[in-house]
């Protein structure tokens, strides 16, 4: 069945199916490394909740949907946000980005969501960049780094005790000048004293709030890469271990075919970083979109706005289908501004079935024999 459903997956008929909702404009937190650092805490012109109702009535049916923010917990109203997009638009996969510093409120927040969307799976990834000092400082928040921890113990918690198989509990940390030579430690500390679903890397990307942040040289970000790729195969297996896969396809495939995906992520971010092209197209405005606080719509992350949804009846779809969006899908095609981002590079993979089909497969075989 797995096995159906992964085929059937890649070879789906196309239509926006990860969407990208910026829940809030409001944040906590002060990050050296935000990209956003000028558009947030603008609570007056995020969407109201009425009309957030409108867009996500018009949207249409939309598997994945990654929160995003600001702080994603301190919209008041993201229980019920959620449940909108379960109910009208099938969603069955929501991503929430958490900085964790209100551990009470994402444990009251994730619980509500599993409770009230009972086929839905929850992933909450909490930004974690570095132990004790170095988090907090690159978070500018004293004392940021304890109460993810205990953010990160409450939701573990709660996993254990009542949703095993739906709550993903995960830590992101993004590679910057400031951090990659801890990274090794951070990398161990969580997998010995944590028992977490997934510890993700990512590379940072936009301009930073603060100058000085940057890159690592490339040989720095592939030797953490490595380091990555055996703690994504541990990370596999305890995943596999919780029944959060499904056992058909028995633990070697699956393992393998995640483990595959990651590191096909970080050599398409390898590649760009060396000034090469992505080996596929990306998808952005055809299968991923995304939507900001205020209502503006984009086909991804990192490229200008299209226009509001205010002015346009509420409805992506509409915007999507205008000529500015075209001429973007097109740049993005004709590989004019491939980037690292995570989520964008995931998502085309999933939709391009040679690399899921064959690419990747062939790598995953490739580090699994190792
Ligand atoms: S990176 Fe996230 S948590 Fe940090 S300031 Fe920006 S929006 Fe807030
Ligand atoms: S390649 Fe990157 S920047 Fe370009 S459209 Fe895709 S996600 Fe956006």
């Amino acid at each position: 069945m797995r096995v159906l459903k992964y085929i059937n997956q890649t070879f789906q008929k196309k239509g926006i199916d990860f969407l990208i909702f910026f829940i809030t404009s409001v944040c906590n937190a002060r990050c050296k490394h935000c990209f956003y650092a000028d558009s947030l805490n603008k609570p007056n012109s995020d969407l109201t909740d009425e009309e957030i109702r409108k867009v996500i009535k018009n949207l249409g049916p939309i598997k994945d949907i990654a929160f995003s923010g600001g702080e994603p917990t301190l919209r008041s109203n993201i229980v019920e946000i959620t449940k909108q997009f379960y109910d009208d638009c099938g969603s069955r996969s929501f991503s929430l980005p958490c900085n964790g510093l209100l551990p009470d409120r994402i444990r009251q927040v994730a619980e509500q969501i599993l409770e009230q969307c009972p086929e839905a799976k929850l992933l909450v990834n909490f930004s974690i960049d570095g132990l004790n000092e170095i988090h907090d400082r690159i978070r500018a928040v004293p004392g940021n780094f304890k109460r993810s921890l205990q953010s990160i113990e409450k939701l573990i918690e709660l996993r254990d005790s009542k949703y095993l198989k739906r709550l993903f509990v995960n830590v992101n940390t993004v590679i910057t000048n400031e951090n990659y030579k801890e990274m090794p430690d951070q990398l161990k500390f969580f997998r010995e004293k944590y028992d977490l679903d997934g510890h993700f890397i990512e590379v940072m990307r936009g301009t930073p709030k603060d100058p000085l942040m940057g890159l690592p040289s490339i040989e720095e970000i592939k030797k953490i890469h490595k380091l990555g790729i055996e703690n994504d195969k541990y990370y596999a297996n305890r995943k596999y271990d919780r029944g959060k896969f499904g056992a058909d396809l028995g633990r070697y495939l699956t393992t393998t075919l995640v483990v595959g995906a990651i590191n096909y992520l970080y050599y398409t971010q390898e590649r760009v970083l060396e000034g090469k092209k992505w080996k596929m197209d990306c998808k952005a405005g055809e299968t991923s979109a995304v939507i900001d606080a205020n209502g503006d719509v984009r086909i991804c992350e990192l490229r200008e706005r299209i226009a509001n949804l205010r002015d346009h009846d509420y409805n992506m779809h509409n915007i999507l289908k205008l000529p500015k969006s075209q001429q973007q899908i097109n740049l993005a095609k004709s590989h004019a501004c491939d980037c690292t981002h995570n989520c964008f590079i995931y998502n085309s993979i999933n939709h391009t079935p040679k690399v899921r089909m064959l690419d990747l497969p062939i790598k995953a075989i490739k580090i699994n024999s190792k």
